[in-house]
Protein backbone atom coordinates (compact mmCIF):
# COMPACT_ATOMS: atom_id res chain seq x y z
CA UNK A 1 0.00 0.00 0.00
CA UNK A 2 3.27 2.21 0.72
CA UNK A 3 4.61 1.61 -2.72
CA UNK A 4 0.82 2.48 -4.56
CA UNK A 5 0.49 5.79 -2.03
CA UNK A 6 3.83 6.51 -3.58
CA UNK A 7 3.67 5.67 -6.99
CA UNK A 8 0.18 7.44 -6.91
CA UNK A 9 -1.17 5.73 -10.20
CA UNK A 10 -3.43 6.79 -12.78
CA UNK A 11 -5.62 3.26 -12.22
CA UNK A 12 -6.56 1.73 -8.63
CA UNK A 13 -7.44 -1.74 -9.51
CA UNK A 14 -6.04 -2.68 -5.86
CA UNK A 15 -8.76 -2.50 -3.30
CA UNK A 16 -11.74 -4.28 -3.90
CA UNK A 17 -13.87 -0.80 -3.34
CA UNK A 18 -16.96 -0.70 -6.13
CA UNK A 19 -17.10 2.41 -8.11
CA UNK A 20 -20.64 2.35 -8.74
CA UNK A 21 -22.53 4.95 -7.17
CA UNK A 22 -24.64 3.73 -4.19
CA UNK A 23 -28.66 3.54 -5.10
CA UNK A 24 -30.04 7.52 -4.87
CA UNK A 25 -33.02 5.99 -2.94
CA UNK A 26 -30.84 4.58 -0.34
CA UNK A 27 -28.97 7.84 0.06
CA UNK A 28 -31.65 9.46 0.23
CA UNK A 29 -33.34 7.02 3.01
CA UNK A 30 -30.17 7.13 4.82
CA UNK A 31 -30.40 11.04 5.06
CA UNK A 32 -34.02 10.89 6.23
CA UNK A 33 -32.96 8.70 9.55
CA UNK A 34 -33.20 11.19 12.59
CA UNK A 35 -33.14 8.23 15.16
CA UNK A 36 -29.87 7.16 16.40
CA UNK A 37 -30.39 5.13 19.49
CA UNK A 38 -28.50 2.45 19.93
CA UNK A 39 -31.57 -0.80 19.36
CA UNK A 40 -31.31 -4.46 19.48
CA UNK A 41 -27.91 -6.25 19.25
CA UNK A 42 -29.14 -8.47 17.22
CA UNK A 43 -30.29 -5.41 14.90
CA UNK A 44 -33.86 -4.19 14.61
CA UNK A 45 -36.61 -5.89 13.86
CA UNK A 46 -37.28 -4.42 10.55
CA UNK A 47 -34.20 -5.43 9.51
CA UNK A 48 -34.30 -8.54 10.88
CA UNK A 49 -37.31 -9.18 8.74
CA UNK A 50 -35.93 -7.82 5.52
CA UNK A 51 -32.81 -9.61 5.62
CA UNK A 52 -35.07 -13.19 6.53
CA UNK A 53 -37.04 -12.44 3.29
CA UNK A 54 -34.41 -12.11 1.28
CA UNK A 55 -33.02 -15.74 2.65
CA UNK A 56 -36.46 -17.37 2.61
CA UNK A 57 -35.93 -17.87 6.61
CA UNK A 58 -36.97 -16.90 10.01
CA UNK A 59 -35.96 -13.52 11.26
CA UNK A 60 -34.62 -14.95 14.60
CA UNK A 61 -32.29 -16.42 12.25
CA UNK A 62 -30.88 -13.32 11.43
CA UNK A 63 -28.17 -11.30 13.06
CA UNK A 64 -27.13 -7.33 12.04
CA UNK A 65 -23.44 -7.43 12.28
CA UNK A 66 -21.12 -4.60 10.92
CA UNK A 67 -19.98 -5.45 7.83
CA UNK A 68 -19.05 -8.77 6.63
CA UNK A 69 -16.40 -8.78 8.14
CA UNK A 70 -17.28 -9.05 11.91
CA UNK A 71 -19.49 -11.36 10.85
CA UNK A 72 -16.86 -14.01 9.93
CA UNK A 73 -15.16 -13.08 13.18
CA UNK A 74 -18.22 -14.27 14.69
CA UNK A 75 -18.74 -16.85 13.28
CA UNK A 76 -14.70 -18.02 13.58
CA UNK A 77 -15.07 -17.40 17.34
CA UNK A 78 -18.18 -19.41 17.60
CA UNK A 79 -16.16 -22.48 15.80
CA UNK A 80 -12.70 -21.50 17.51
CA UNK A 81 -12.61 -24.95 19.02
CA UNK A 82 -13.36 -27.14 16.31
CA UNK A 83 -11.10 -27.57 12.67
CA UNK A 84 -11.33 -24.61 10.66
CA UNK A 85 -10.28 -24.99 7.04
CA UNK A 86 -10.72 -22.55 3.76
CA UNK A 87 -9.51 -23.64 0.15
CA UNK A 88 -6.26 -21.83 -1.58
CA UNK A 89 -6.30 -18.97 -2.57
CA UNK A 90 -8.50 -17.00 0.11
CA UNK A 91 -9.76 -13.72 0.88
CA UNK A 92 -6.49 -12.54 3.48
CA UNK A 93 -9.71 -11.13 6.23
CA UNK A 94 -9.66 -15.02 7.53
CA UNK A 95 -6.27 -15.24 8.65
CA UNK A 96 -5.95 -11.64 10.34
CA UNK A 97 -9.11 -12.80 12.33
CA UNK A 98 -7.92 -16.42 13.17
CA UNK A 99 -4.65 -14.50 14.38
CA UNK A 100 -6.33 -12.15 16.49
CA UNK A 101 -7.98 -15.31 18.12
CA UNK A 102 -5.00 -17.53 18.30
CA UNK A 103 -6.61 -19.77 15.78
CA UNK A 104 -4.98 -21.88 13.00
CA UNK A 105 -6.64 -21.87 10.25
CA UNK A 106 -5.72 -24.87 7.46
CA UNK A 107 -5.75 -24.91 3.59
CA UNK A 108 -7.21 -26.59 0.93
CA UNK A 109 -6.15 -26.81 -1.96
CA UNK A 110 -7.86 -26.69 -5.54
CA UNK A 111 -6.87 -27.44 -9.19
CA UNK A 112 -6.37 -25.10 -11.99
CA UNK A 113 -9.99 -24.31 -12.10
CA UNK A 114 -9.64 -23.07 -8.63
CA UNK A 115 -11.90 -25.78 -7.75
CA UNK A 116 -11.22 -27.05 -4.20
CA UNK A 117 -11.08 -31.24 -3.18
CA UNK A 118 -13.52 -31.22 -0.10
CA UNK A 119 -12.46 -34.43 1.52
CA UNK A 120 -11.15 -32.95 5.03
CA UNK A 121 -14.12 -33.45 7.53
CA UNK A 122 -13.85 -29.85 9.70
CA UNK A 123 -15.78 -26.61 9.49
CA UNK A 124 -15.16 -24.97 6.28
CA UNK A 125 -14.52 -21.43 5.52
CA UNK A 126 -15.59 -20.76 1.91
CA UNK A 127 -16.22 -17.53 -0.45
CA UNK A 128 -17.92 -17.53 -3.67
CA UNK A 129 -18.20 -15.78 -5.83
CA UNK A 130 -15.21 -15.70 -4.60
CA UNK A 131 -12.29 -13.08 -4.22
CA UNK A 132 -9.84 -13.25 -5.24
CA UNK A 133 -10.71 -15.77 -8.26
CA UNK A 134 -14.33 -14.83 -9.49
CA UNK A 135 -15.61 -18.22 -9.36
CA UNK A 136 -18.67 -19.88 -8.58
CA UNK A 137 -18.73 -23.09 -7.32
CA UNK A 138 -21.21 -25.98 -9.45
CA UNK A 139 -23.66 -26.89 -7.41
CA UNK A 140 -22.32 -30.73 -7.51
CA UNK A 141 -19.49 -28.66 -6.28
CA UNK A 142 -21.08 -27.67 -3.29
CA UNK A 143 -22.80 -30.75 -2.41
CA UNK A 144 -19.48 -32.19 -2.48
CA UNK A 145 -19.03 -29.53 0.62
CA UNK A 146 -21.90 -29.93 2.71
CA UNK A 147 -21.69 -33.87 2.70
CA UNK A 148 -18.13 -33.46 3.71
CA UNK A 149 -18.36 -30.58 6.16
CA UNK A 150 -19.16 -30.39 9.52
CA UNK A 151 -20.50 -27.14 9.73
CA UNK A 152 -20.18 -24.58 6.53
CA UNK A 153 -19.56 -20.38 6.79
CA UNK A 154 -20.49 -19.42 3.61
CA UNK A 155 -19.01 -15.75 2.74
CA UNK A 156 -21.56 -14.53 0.63
CA UNK A 157 -20.73 -11.25 0.58
CA UNK A 158 -20.81 -10.64 -3.51
CA UNK A 159 -24.06 -13.48 -3.81
CA UNK A 160 -25.77 -10.44 -5.66
CA UNK A 161 -22.84 -10.25 -8.53
CA UNK A 162 -23.22 -13.22 -10.45
CA UNK A 163 -23.23 -13.83 -14.27
CA UNK A 164 -24.89 -17.14 -14.03
CA UNK A 165 -25.83 -20.05 -11.81
CA UNK A 166 -24.81 -19.42 -7.84
CA UNK A 167 -25.67 -22.11 -5.08
CA UNK A 168 -25.62 -21.29 -1.53
CA UNK A 169 -24.68 -24.59 0.63
CA UNK A 170 -27.76 -22.86 2.66
CA UNK A 171 -29.80 -24.09 0.14
CA UNK A 172 -28.63 -28.07 0.36
CA UNK A 173 -27.59 -28.43 3.82
CA UNK A 174 -28.99 -26.64 7.24
CA UNK A 175 -25.65 -26.78 9.05
CA UNK A 176 -24.36 -23.86 7.20
CA UNK A 177 -24.46 -20.07 8.74
CA UNK A 178 -24.44 -17.70 5.60
CA UNK A 179 -22.65 -14.20 6.11
CA UNK A 180 -23.95 -11.07 3.78
CA UNK A 181 -22.79 -7.83 3.61
CA UNK A 182 -25.06 -4.85 2.14
CA UNK A 183 -20.80 -3.38 1.05
CA UNK A 184 -20.74 -4.44 -2.45
CA UNK A 185 -24.20 -4.75 -3.65
CA UNK A 186 -25.29 -1.13 -2.47
CA UNK A 187 -21.82 0.08 -3.09
CA UNK A 188 -21.37 1.05 1.13
CA UNK A 189 -18.59 -0.66 2.26
CA UNK A 190 -17.83 2.51 4.50
CA UNK A 191 -21.54 2.16 6.69
CA UNK A 192 -20.65 -1.11 8.13
CA UNK A 193 -23.22 -3.31 7.88
CA UNK A 194 -24.39 -6.75 7.18
CA UNK A 195 -25.91 -10.11 8.56
CA UNK A 196 -25.51 -13.49 9.55
CA UNK A 197 -27.93 -15.61 8.39
CA UNK A 198 -27.76 -19.04 10.59
CA UNK A 199 -29.37 -21.59 12.52
CA UNK A 200 -31.23 -20.26 16.37
CA UNK A 201 -28.75 -21.49 18.85
CA UNK A 202 -25.41 -20.25 16.46
CA UNK A 203 -27.58 -16.52 15.93
CA UNK A 204 -27.30 -16.63 20.00
CA UNK A 205 -23.41 -16.85 19.45
CA UNK A 206 -23.42 -13.88 16.82
CA UNK A 207 -25.34 -11.49 19.39
CA UNK A 208 -22.65 -12.28 22.35
CA UNK A 209 -19.96 -11.20 19.71
CA UNK A 210 -21.89 -8.18 19.09
CA UNK A 211 -22.45 -7.29 22.68
CA UNK A 212 -18.71 -8.09 23.24
CA UNK A 213 -17.30 -5.78 20.11
CA UNK A 214 -19.61 -3.23 18.58
CA UNK A 215 -22.42 -3.88 21.36
CA UNK A 216 -25.09 -2.70 18.33
CA UNK A 217 -24.55 -2.71 14.50
CA UNK A 218 -25.16 1.02 12.96
CA UNK A 219 -29.01 1.80 13.48
CA UNK A 220 -29.45 3.91 11.14
CA UNK A 221 -28.09 2.26 8.20
CA UNK A 222 -30.33 -0.90 9.58
CA UNK A 223 -33.41 1.73 9.28
CA UNK A 224 -32.55 2.82 5.81
CA UNK A 225 -31.42 -0.78 4.44
CA UNK A 226 -34.89 -1.38 5.62
CA UNK A 227 -36.83 0.91 3.81
CA UNK A 228 -35.40 0.34 0.20
CA UNK A 229 -35.88 -3.85 0.35
CA UNK A 230 -37.61 -3.39 -2.74
CA UNK A 231 -34.98 -1.53 -4.22
CA UNK A 232 -32.81 -4.76 -3.75
CA UNK A 233 -33.92 -7.28 -6.72
CA UNK A 234 -33.29 -3.96 -9.45
CA UNK A 235 -29.80 -3.07 -7.90
CA UNK A 236 -29.06 -6.73 -7.93
CA UNK A 237 -29.64 -6.86 -11.62
CA UNK A 238 -27.81 -3.74 -12.17
CA UNK A 239 -24.48 -3.97 -10.77
CA UNK A 240 -24.67 -7.89 -11.63
CA UNK A 241 -24.90 -6.34 -15.34
CA UNK A 242 -22.17 -3.95 -15.17
CA UNK A 243 -19.56 -5.94 -13.59
CA UNK A 244 -20.47 -8.75 -15.84
CA UNK A 245 -19.28 -6.44 -19.08
CA UNK A 246 -16.46 -5.63 -17.26
CA UNK A 247 -15.49 -9.10 -16.64
CA UNK A 248 -15.70 -9.51 -20.76
CA UNK A 249 -13.89 -6.76 -21.50
CA UNK A 250 -10.97 -8.44 -19.21
CA UNK A 251 -11.42 -11.57 -21.08
CA UNK A 252 -11.13 -9.93 -24.75
CA UNK A 253 -8.47 -7.63 -23.85
CA UNK A 254 -6.16 -9.54 -21.33
CA UNK A 255 -3.34 -11.15 -22.79
CA UNK A 256 -3.20 -13.24 -19.69
CA UNK A 257 -4.61 -16.22 -19.07
CA UNK A 258 -7.40 -16.52 -16.29
CA UNK A 259 -10.16 -18.65 -15.27
CA UNK A 260 -13.55 -16.88 -16.19
CA UNK A 261 -15.29 -15.62 -13.10
CA UNK A 262 -18.86 -16.74 -12.30
CA UNK A 263 -19.52 -13.11 -10.66
CA UNK A 264 -18.09 -10.95 -7.99
CA UNK A 265 -15.76 -7.89 -9.65
CA UNK A 266 -12.20 -9.23 -9.76
CA UNK A 267 -9.98 -11.46 -12.42
CA UNK A 268 -7.14 -13.42 -11.04
CA UNK A 269 -4.13 -13.64 -14.12
CA UNK A 270 -1.55 -15.92 -14.27
CA UNK A 271 1.70 -13.70 -14.09
CA UNK A 272 4.36 -16.12 -13.39
CA UNK A 273 5.78 -13.76 -10.83
CA UNK A 274 3.23 -11.44 -9.05
CA UNK A 275 6.02 -9.33 -7.43
CA UNK A 276 7.43 -8.79 -10.69
CA UNK A 277 4.27 -7.79 -12.18
CA UNK A 278 3.17 -5.69 -9.57
CA UNK A 279 5.93 -3.40 -9.99
CA UNK A 280 5.82 -3.10 -13.61
CA UNK A 281 2.26 -2.13 -13.72
CA UNK A 282 2.96 0.54 -11.17
CA UNK A 283 5.77 1.95 -13.23
CA UNK A 284 2.89 2.03 -16.21
CA UNK A 285 0.20 3.77 -14.07
CA UNK A 286 -1.58 0.34 -13.10
CA UNK A 287 -2.03 -0.51 -9.24
CA UNK A 288 -2.98 -3.80 -8.94
CA UNK A 289 -2.35 -6.58 -6.30
CA UNK A 290 0.19 -9.38 -6.17
CA UNK A 291 -1.08 -12.91 -5.62
CA UNK A 292 1.09 -13.51 -2.19
CA UNK A 293 -1.60 -11.55 -0.08
CA UNK A 294 -4.04 -14.46 -1.64
CA UNK A 295 -1.46 -17.16 -1.32
CA UNK A 296 -0.36 -17.91 -4.46
CA UNK A 297 2.57 -15.52 -6.22
CA UNK A 298 2.00 -16.85 -9.58
CA UNK A 299 -1.09 -14.56 -9.99
CA UNK A 300 -2.10 -11.40 -9.38
CA UNK A 301 -5.57 -9.55 -8.79
CA UNK A 302 -7.10 -6.74 -10.79
CA UNK A 303 -10.48 -5.18 -8.75
CA UNK A 304 -12.36 -3.72 -12.05
CA UNK A 305 -13.73 -1.04 -10.36
CA UNK A 306 -13.31 1.46 -13.08
CA UNK A 307 -15.73 2.26 -15.71
CA UNK A 308 -14.96 0.53 -19.11
CA UNK A 309 -13.36 2.89 -21.44
CA UNK A 310 -10.90 3.60 -18.38
CA UNK A 311 -10.24 0.01 -18.23
CA UNK A 312 -9.17 -0.52 -21.65
CA UNK A 313 -6.49 2.00 -20.79
CA UNK A 314 -5.78 0.07 -17.79
CA UNK A 315 -5.48 -3.51 -19.66
CA UNK A 316 -3.35 -1.75 -22.39
CA UNK A 317 -0.93 -1.22 -19.84
CA UNK A 318 -0.89 -4.38 -17.80
CA UNK A 319 -0.59 -6.14 -21.09
CA UNK A 320 2.86 -4.15 -22.01
CA UNK A 321 3.92 -4.86 -18.53
CA UNK A 322 2.91 -7.95 -17.52
CA UNK A 323 1.81 -9.70 -20.47
CA UNK A 324 3.16 -12.17 -22.39
CA UNK A 325 1.62 -14.64 -25.89
CA UNK A 326 -1.59 -16.30 -24.47
N1 LIG B 1 -15.29 -11.33 2.54
C1 LIG B 1 -14.72 -11.10 1.35
C2 LIG B 1 -14.41 -12.25 0.49
C3 LIG B 1 -14.41 -9.79 0.97
O1 LIG B 1 -13.85 -9.58 -0.23
C4 LIG B 1 -14.71 -8.72 1.85
C5 LIG B 1 -14.38 -7.29 1.51
N2 LIG B 1 -13.53 -7.01 0.50
C6 LIG B 1 -15.31 -9.03 3.07
C7 LIG B 1 -15.59 -10.34 3.38
C8 LIG B 1 -15.66 -7.98 4.07
O2 LIG B 1 -16.56 -7.04 3.61
P1 LIG B 1 -17.38 -6.07 4.56
O3 LIG B 1 -16.81 -6.22 5.93
O4 LIG B 1 -17.21 -4.71 4.00
O5 LIG B 1 -18.79 -6.54 4.49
Amino acid sequence: MTRIKEAAPRHRLDIGDPDLPPPPEFVEALRKVDDFWYGPAEGLPEFREVVASLFGVEPSEVAAVAGGRHGLAALMWAFRRRRLLTPSPYYPGYFEIAEVFGLRLGLVETDGGWMPSFTERGVYVVNYPNNPTGVVLPRWKVRELVDVAEFVISDEIYRDIVFGEFTSPMELNSSVAVVYSFSKVLSVPGLRLGAVVAPRELVKEVVKFNKATVNVPPTPVQRAVASVADILPRRRAEVSEAYRRRTELASSMLKLEFVRPGGAFYVFPRVGDDVRCFEAALAAGVSLLPGSLYGDHRHVRLALVEDEERLKEAFTAVNAACGGSR
